[in-house]
C-alpha cells in the first residue's frame, strides 16, 4: 500500500532556488511540491498531513567523518572530556569506581592535554597517586596517546621496549604511551568489550545523533589505532540501525575491501599523525620544536596504492591532516591520474587541515574532495588555541573553507567524533564563524558541507543531499531559521524534528 505523506507550511530551503512550502512524500520519496497553499489541489491523496508552523527545513544532515564505534563505547566507559586538571581526573575516577565497583580496569577516553592546566598528560606515578587497586588506562582525546597506571602496565601486558613507550630519566616507563605500542594497547582495550556491550552502545548512539538531524553517517572503523573487527560488526549491525550507515573500513587492502564490497578504499588511514600530538607532517617545523611531524608511508607506498585503487576503479580517502602528507598523496594522484586520464572516480582527502596555494590548486585540478571538519576551528581554533600553539601565526592558515571553495573545491563535513561532537548544527556554526574571518564561509555554502556536497562524496547526489522531486525525503527541521538569525547565534538552533525515508523519527515540536 501506497504511504503519502503531506508535509506543509514549511520553508523547504533548496540551493539555489526559491524553497518549496510543502512536500508530498510517497514512501519515502518526495514525489510532489509547490509554494504557498497550492497542496490543496491534491490534498485528498494524503494519508498524512503535517502543519510544520513555518518552520525550516534542510536536507536530513550527513555527517561525513566520525569513528562510530570509538565514539559508541563512551557510553560504557569514563569520559573525561572537559577535564581541566589533575584534580578532576581523579575525582571522576573515584566517582567512576563507587558507581562501578565491579570494575576491575577502568577505561577512560577523550582527554585533551589543551584543555590541562599542567599542560601535559599524567604519567605513571600520577596515576598510581589515584590508585593502584584498578588499572587504569586513559586514551587523549586524539586517540594518539594514551597513560597507565603501573597495575595497567603488567595487567595488560605492555610490551616495555616496543615502538612508541616513553620512559623517565631512569630508563622506567612513564605511562604514557604512543605510537605502535599505543595502538597495540588500545586494540587490546577495545577487545576487552563484550559484543553485547558493544552493540547496546552502538544502538544507543544511533539514537542520538538522529536528534541531531544525522539521517546518513560515514563511519571510519578498523585501522591502525582501532579494532578490526569494528569494521566487521558496523557491517552486520548497519542495517538494524536507524540512520543509513555507510562503512569505511579503514585498510589498505584490497581484498577485504573486495570480500565486503565496499566501493571506497581507505577510510581513516593515517598518511600522518594529529597537530594536537605534534606528529602532523607539516612542511615547517612545530612552534619552538625541532620537528616537523611524521609520515607513515613512503611516497612510494602511497604511489602504488592510489595506482592501483585507479586501476581497480574504487574511491580511495586517506587521512592526511599537514601539508607534508597533502603534498605526497596529490604526487600519488597526479600520477595515477596521468596513467588513467579518463578516471571518473571520487577521491577524498580528510582532514586537510593544512594546505598550500599550489597544492589547494592541483587538488583542484584533479577533482580531489576535501573531507574536513570544521568544529576543529571551534574547538583548536584562533588566537592562544591550540593551533597556534603547534603551529605559532600559521594558526591563520588552517581550514582555509573560502579559499578552496572558491578554487573550485568540493567540501564535505563531519565530526571526527570522538575528537568533536556528531552535531552538524556545529560544524556548520563553526564553518560560518571561523575565527579566522577571511577563511569563513555563507550559511548556505556550509550547510552544503553536511548535505549536498556529502552525497555528492560518495556518488549519491542524485538520490540525497537536497530537496527536490525524486529525492529520498530525508529531512531535518529547525527551531530557527539559521539563514535569517544573527549567524554568531546559530548554534543556539535546535533539531525540531528528523525524517528518514518520509518517516518522522524524532520530533520535539
Ligand atoms: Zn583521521
Amino acid at each position: 500500500m501506497e504511504n503519502k505523506i503531506l508535509l506543509y507550511n514549511g520553508s523547504f530551503k533548496r540551493f539555489g532556488n526559491q524553497p518549496y512550502n510543502w512536500l508530498g512524500i510517497t514512501n519515502g520519496i518526495i514525489t510532489d511540491a509547490g509554494y504557498s497553499d497550492t497542496y490543496s489541489r491534491c490534498i485528498d491523496e494524503y494519508t498524512e498531513k503535517e502543519d510544520l508552523g513555518g518552520q525550516l527545513v534542510l536536507p536530513g544532515f550527513y555527517d561525513c567523518h566520525a569513528h562510530f564505534v570509538q565514539t559508541a563505547t563512551k557510553y560504557i566507559s569514563l569520559d573525561l572530556n572537559g577535564c581541566k586538571d589533575y584534580t578532576d581526573i581523579k575525582n571522576k575516577i573515584e566517582d567512576w569506581i563507587i558507581k562501578n565497583p565491579k570494575t576491575s580496569i577502568i577505561r577512560a577516553f577523550g582527554l585533551e592535554v589543551s584543555d590541562l592546566e599542567e599542560g601535559s598528560y599524567p604519567t605513571r606515578k600520577i596515576l598510581d597517586g589515584f590508585t593502584r587497586d584498578y588499572s587504569i588506562w586513559i586514551n587523549s582525546r586524539d586517540f594518539h596517546c594514551s597513560m597507565l597506571n603501573t597495575r595497567a602496565i603488567h595487567e595488560l601486558k605492555v610490551p616495555l621496549t616496543m615502538e612508541g613507550m616513553e620512559y623517565y630519566d631512569n630508563g622506567t616507563p612513564s605511562g604514557r604511551i604512543y605510537g605502535k605500542v599505543n595502538a597495540l594497547t588500545r586494540k587490546k582495550i577495545i577487545q576487552s568489550y563484550t559484543s553485547s556491550e558493544r552493540y547496546k552502545s552502538i544502538v544507543e548512539l544511533s539514537q542520538k545523533i538522529i536528534k541531531k538531524g544525522v539521517t546518513r553517517i560515514h563511519v571510519m572503523e578498523g585501522g591502525f589505532e582501532f579494532y578490526e573487527n569494528d569494521a566487521e560488526d558496523m557491517n552486520t549491525y548497519k542495517d538494524k540501525l536507524p540512520v543509513d550507515i555507510k562503512l569505511f573500513y579503514s585498510t589498505i587492502d584490497f581484498d577485504k575491501v573486495e570480500e565486503m564490497e565496499l566501493d571506497f578504499i581507505g577510510g581513516d588511514v593515517y598518511l600522518d599523525g594529529s597537530f594536537t600530538s605534534k606528529s602532523a607532517a607539516i612542511t615547517d617545523n612545530y612552534q619552538g620544536l625541532d620537528t616537523n611531524g611524521e609520515l607513515y608511508f613512503t611516497q612510494e607506498e602511497i604511489k602504488e596504492f592510489i595506482l592501483k585503487s585507479y586501476e581497480k576503479n574504487l574511491n580511495t580517502t586517506m587521512h592526511a591532516v599537514g601539508e607534508r602528507a597533502l603534498e605526497c598523496l596529490i604526487c600519488a594522484h597526479e600520477y595515477a591520474a596521468s596513467k588513467y586520464p579518463l578516471s571518473r572516480l571520487r577521491h577524498r582527502v580528510e582532514h586537510a587541515e593544512l594546505s598550500s596555494d599550489s597544492q589547494i590548486d592541483r587538488a583542484s585540478k584533479l577533482g580531489l574532495i576535501f573531507s574536513m571538519q570544521p568544529a576543529y576551528e571551534y574547538m583548536y581554533g584562533g588566537p592562544g588555541r591550540m593551533y597556534e600553539s603547534r603551529l605559532g601565526q600559521r594558526y591563520k592558515n588552517t581550514n582555509q573553507f573560502r579559499k578552496l571553495i572558491d578554487k573550485g573545491i568540493i567540501i564535505c563535513g563531519g565530526s571526527d567524533s570522538d575528537l568533536t561532537p556528531i552535531d552538524p548544527l556545529l560544524g556548520i556554526h563553526s564553518a560560518v564563524n571561523h575565527p579566522v574571518a577571511e577563511n569563513a564561509v555563507s550559511v548556505e555554502e556550509a550547510v552544503k558541507f553536511f548535505t549536498l556536497n556529502a552525497a555528492f562524496s560518495v556518488k549519491e547526489e542524485s538520490k540525497k543531499g537536497s530537496i527536490e522531486i525524486g529525492k529520498t525525503a530525508d529531512l531535518v527541521i529547525l527551531d530557527k531559521d539559521i539563514f535569517e538569525i544573527d549567524p554568531e547565534t546559530i548554534i543556539s538552533a535546535k533539531v525540531a524534528a528528523t525524517i528518514k525515508n518520509g518517516f518522522i523519527l524524532y520530533r520535539n515540536f
